[in-house]
């Protein structure tokens, strides 16, 4: 098989998605599982929907419309507030999207009313992670413009921590959503289908905390595909942690001294390099790169120590000085080298 390819087991993935399914429907969670990672790859999303999952969202609407052309039966949510420039196809492909912006709203209202059918709103809002969201007290105000809105329907409101600055979901935060949901709800005498507590940094809580309140729904990318809790990536108990490996091929072995040697400038990625001098050593490279992985983001076997990469190249250091040209070697991606590795046309995708 050729490398560098991506070893995709789809059975682990289900396995996966099918505990986390049923261990959140006891809590009265539901999960949209999201599909952007792996490009909305009709292999995995067809996973997802065996393991009974019923809803997926992706922040891309070109993976949503994928899905939609390989005729995946689920509900589709745009996770990623649409663009200006995007907001018909969100209505032709999407479901519902996640929205912050009255802006972007309207324009969506103006393309639903095009069509024959409404289109869904989660209104999102900002509890302290400072990436998307509208601010708790402005939420009224939206959601009564939105609520005016012909050709939208909205659906709930939802919230995201964790992703840009590590904000934790605590009882604090999450009972803010639930109470937000209340007085929206009795303000305007409607009902939310839709309270999305956060992604996969909300397990911890969402399994243990005594109060869920009004959230009934996470959305879970990472959880289900590597299958970690997200807070201190730690891996989930009962599921499999290596569905993905990344297997790559050595093009050149050599014993080198470990310092370079010449006037030390910048490298071709604008970093100064330091070097321990170990006297000779055995280093091989690895035909990836940097255009293909974030070399931070792969765990490599017992032995062998990554020391540096450029664009094509990874470098490795063998202890057991056993990698000949043409040997394989599997890496353990994390959630980014994944992300590189599924969107690089050079790794090749073997389910
Ligand atoms: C990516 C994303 C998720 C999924 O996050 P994971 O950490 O992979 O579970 C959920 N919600 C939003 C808005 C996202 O952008």
């Amino acid at each position: 098989m050729s490398a560098p390819r991506l070893e995709i087991d789809l059975t682990k993935i289900q396995h996966n998605a099918g505990i986390l399914v049923k261990r959140l429907k006891k809590r009265g969670i539901s999960v949209s599982a999201i599909t952007k990672s792996v490009l909305g790859s009709q292999e995995v999303a067809n996973c997802f929907i065996r393991a009974g999952i019923k809803s997926l969202g992706d922040s891309r609407i070109s993976n949503i419309e994928k899905m939609r052309h390989g005729q995946i039966k689920a509900s589709m949510s745009l996770i990623r507030s649409p663009m200006l420039s995007q907001v018909d196809k969100v209505v032709a492909y999407a479901d519902m999207s996640f929205n912050t912006e009255l802006a972007v709203i309207r324009k969506l209202s103006i393309a639903a009313q095009k069509t024959r059918h409404r289109r869904g709103v989660v209104l999102m809002v900002e509890l302290g992670d400072l990436r998307e969201g509208i601010m708790p007290d402005d939420m009224e105000s939206v959601v009564q413009s939105t609520l005016g809105l012909p050709g939208i329907i909205l659906k709930g409101i939802g919230t995201n921590l964790a992703c840009r600055s590590g904000v934790s979901p605590d009882n604090i935060n999450m009972s803010k959503l639930s109470d937000l949901a209340d007085s929206l709800e009795s303000k305007f005498g409607v009902k939310f289908d839709i309270v999305s507590g956060g992604n996969s940094a909300n397990l911890d809580w969402a399994m243990g905390s005594t109060d869920l309140g009004r959230v009934n729904n996470l959305r879970l990318g990472e959880s289900i595909l590597l299958g970690l809790e997200t807070l201190n990536r730690r891996p989930i108990e009962g599921l499999h942690t290596d569905a993905f490996k990344l297997v790559v091929e050595v093009i050149e072995s050599k014993i080198k001294p470990s310092q370079p040697w010449g006037k030390i400038a910048q490298n071709a990625f604008g970093e100064q390099m330091l070097f321990k001098d170990q006297g000779n050593i055995s280093q091989a490279i690895l035909a990836i790169g940097r255009q293909d992985i974030d070399p931070n983001g792969i765990r490599p076997p017992a032995g062998i120590k990554i020391i540096g990469s450029s664009s094509d190249h990874l470098i490795v250091q063998s202890e057991a000085n056993d990698l000949a040209v043409g040997t394989e070697v599997v890496f353990q991606p994390n959630y980014s080298a994944l992300m590189h590795a599924m969107t690089s046309p050079f790794v090749n995708k073997v389910m």
